[in-house]
């Protein structure tokens, strides 16, 4: 059988950590492709002790000098480019997945530009390098086969079914992935529980059928709506894996969430109509995220979910007895240092709002430094080059 990835004891306490968390921020930076180092791209991030990230901003003063701004934050995880998915995994959706067995919901969300590694990290690059989906699905299984293996009069829900919905949000319209796209409408049923109707559930009795069902969807997903001006760094993709009792009725759930690329958010401008569209409406869903999020730490009697479609069918991902985890995915090169900040500025500000832990004593999560100290002048030759 397959084994089951389960963090290792020296790092068991981290694991316990995250599991009292109701919102982790993670940051992940990625390598530099070979292509990249071909072309001569420096790698100016820097990761510290798995808790912080540094950025090497180059500038140009007015005098044509250059200096170096540096940028430093802090995050509960910091994951270097030489982390696997396995060591991601381990500290973000394996704490989530020991959640929703418990009965509650978890959602895990990658962030960032578009190359930056979110694709990466939640399907994986190949079936022999699997991402957080597979991750998890394995769990999942290893779990219930477990419990198999224990009958007898338990007080849980009894025999649980593993059931997988996949759909992508585009324009703030959901289409189906599992069924040929098929275009759904989400509604606040009486007891103001947002449901998608139409959306189609799969079965799924082991790893294998369930992995098969998410690459179908994955193929779906890639091939884009005919007809249509649509690439997945413009579109979010939720995969959710429900756990049901054989009443049908409802578990646990974890969702995953591939978001649009997030310099999309700053295509507002775009002298194309469609470009500007998308883009505001990605600006506005990851607005509205960041907001639920803050929502979700501060148990806000307001969580604006109506403030766009992706909050919206996530409702439930941000009440009750719920968990979040985002990982901002980050590029290394030079060349994307404004879209890599801009990243970690969101994922700061999301992790900001968080009451005491690790973020507390971060004097204020983020630390800009000059260097040299003294921004360069005409006159100050030493500092040229
Ligand atoms: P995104 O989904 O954010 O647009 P991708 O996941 O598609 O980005 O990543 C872009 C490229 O970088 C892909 O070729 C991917 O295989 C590679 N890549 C991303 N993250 C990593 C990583 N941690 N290690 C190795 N290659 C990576
Ligand atoms: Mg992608």
């Amino acid at each position: 059988g397959l084994p089951m990835s389960s963090p290792a004891s020296s790092t068991r306490s981290s694991a316990g950590r995250a599991a009292a968390e109701r919102i982790r921020v993670c940051v992940r930076k990625r390598p530099l492709s070979r292509a990249e180092e071909k072309r001569g791209e420096a790698d100016v991030v820097a990761v510290r002790n798995g808790e912080s990230v540094r950025v090497h901003e180059q500038k140009e003063a007015v005098d044509l000098t250059q200096y170096v701004l540096q940028h430093e934050f802090y995050f509960d995880e910091v994951f270097s480019e030489a982390c696997t998915n396995e060591d991601v995994y381990e500290k973000t959706a394996y704490p989530l997945i020991q959640h929703i067995f418990n009965g509650g919901k978890a959602t895990c969300f990658a962030y960032g530009q578009t190359g930056a590694g979110k694709t990466h990290t939640m399907l994986g690059s190949s079936p022999r390098r699997p991402g957080l989906y597979a991750l998890a699905a394995r769990d999942i299984f290893a779990r219930l086969a477990q419990a198999e293996q224990r009958p007898g009069p338990s007080p849980g829900p009894g025999p649980l079914s593993v059931r997988v919905s996949f759909f992508e949000i585009y324009c703030g319209q959901l289409y189906d992935l599992l069924d040929h796209r098929k275009r759904l409408f989400a509604r606040e049923d009486g007891q103001r529980m947002v449901q998608i109707a139409g959306l189609r559930e799969v079965g799924v009795e082991s790893v294998a059928s369930l992995l098969e069902v998410i690459s179908r969807g994955s193929r779906e997903r890639s091939r884009g709506a005919s007809g249509v001006n649509c690439d997945s760094s413009r579109s979010h993709a939720l995969l959710q894996i429900h756990l049901r009792a054989c009443t049908h009725r409802l578990v646990g759930r974890i969702s995953f969430v591939d978001l649009a690329g997030s310099e999309r958010a700053c295509d507002t401008r775009d002298p194309d109509r469609q470009s500007r569209m998308e883009g505001a409406e990605i600006n506005q869903s990851l607005l509205a995220l960041k907001e639920c999020i803050r929502a979700l730490d501060q148990e806000l009697s307001h969580t604006p979910f109506r403030q766009s479609k992706l909050t919206q069918v996530l409702k439930d991902s941000f009440i009750g007895n719920s968990k979040t985890c985002m990982i901002a995915n980050i590029s290394p090169s030079h060349l994307a240092t404004e879209h890599t900040l801009n990243t970690l500025r969101y994922a700061d500000r999301v992790k900001e709002l968080k009451k005491g832990g690790k973020s507390s004593h971060s004097h204020g999560g983020r630390g800009v430094k000059r260097w040299p100290p003294h921004p360069p002048n005409a006159t100050n030759t030493s500092a040229g080059g």
